[in-house]
């Protein structure tokens, strides 16, 4: 047994990065993967999927349920990033910073949720971030985001405990993603800025996004019944420890 045989499972932003790595994951395991993002996957079955419209999103659901004949797990994962104090984000990049992260996994477990219920296996794993826990400078709307993402999963373990639909959330720290690789090409010195990124990590390296991936089929996989309401930080250390060099 692979654990996810004859299950499926839709991916938010499974496109690129952490949910890309999930993807692969979760089918090698034996998954029927969906993946629902802005853009196409290059390896999966996938359908169009803006996560900050309604109508987009359960027209998805409802193609992914229909396709594969039910859905079994969510990865509520699709994110966009801020950087900036709470003077520097505009109430435009706030509302759509959390209209993306907040309500788009909202819209996304909303539609999936009756499809949960005939599920025998169903779980939630939502992507959360390091800066739900920790302070990072000009992480104010991004952080608010997450932690908000952190709270939610929390509310929704309560909420739907009684009909066995776990819900977890993963914090992976800095990953090595397309999403990182884009801010270093906005610093000055990309290199320079890579290895500081490392140097904050206790591990010495950035985490992997097949690292965090293993963490979400850890969360979603059936056999973990006890787990639900929790996050699993994948941050080489750096929430918890204090390393002097
Ligand atoms: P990424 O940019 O490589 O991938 C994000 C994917 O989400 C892309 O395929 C993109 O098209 C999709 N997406 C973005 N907006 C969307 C929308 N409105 N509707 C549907 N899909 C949308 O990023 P990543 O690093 O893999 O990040 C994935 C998740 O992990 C995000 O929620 C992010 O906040 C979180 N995260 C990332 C890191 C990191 O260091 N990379 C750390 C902690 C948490």
């Amino acid at each position: 047994m692979n654990g996810f045989e004859g299950l499926t499972v839709a991916i938010s932003g499974g496109a690129s990065g952490i949910g890309a790595a999930c993807a692969d994951a979760f089918a090698a395991r034996g998954a029927n993967v969906a993946v629902l993002d802005l853009n196409a996957s290059d390896e999966h079955w996938s359908t169009a999927c803006d996560v900050a419209d309604d109508h987009q999103v359960r027209t998805a659901v409802a193609a992914v349920a229909e396709h594969f004949g039910g859905i079994d797990v969510l990865v509520n994962n699709a994110g966009i990033g801020a950087q900036g104090t709470v003077e520097e984000n505009s109430d435009k990049q706030w509302m759509r910073v959390l209209d993306v992260n907040v309500l788009g996994m909202v819209r996304l477990a909303r539609a999936c949720l009756p499809h949960l219920r005939e599920s025998a296996a169903p779980a939630i794993v939502n992507t959360s971030s390091i800066v739900a826990s920790t302070g990072l400078v000009k992480r104010a709307l991004y952080g608010a985001s997450k932690g908000a993402v952190h709270s939610l999963t929390l509310a929704m373990a309560a909420d739907h405990v009684a009909e066995g639909i776990r819900v977890n959330c993963v914090a992976p720290g800095t990953a090595d993603t397309p999403w990182v690789a884009r801010l270093l090409e906005q610093a000055e010195d990309p290199a320079e800025e890579r290895r500081k990124l490392e140097a904050r990590q206790p591990t010495g390296r950035l985490v992997s996004a097949e690292e965090v991936a293993a963490a979400v089929l850890y969360l979603a996989d059936p056999a973990n019944k006890a787990v639900t309401g929790t996050s699993l930080a994948v941050d080489g250390g750096t929430a918890g420890l204090r390393i002097v060099r």
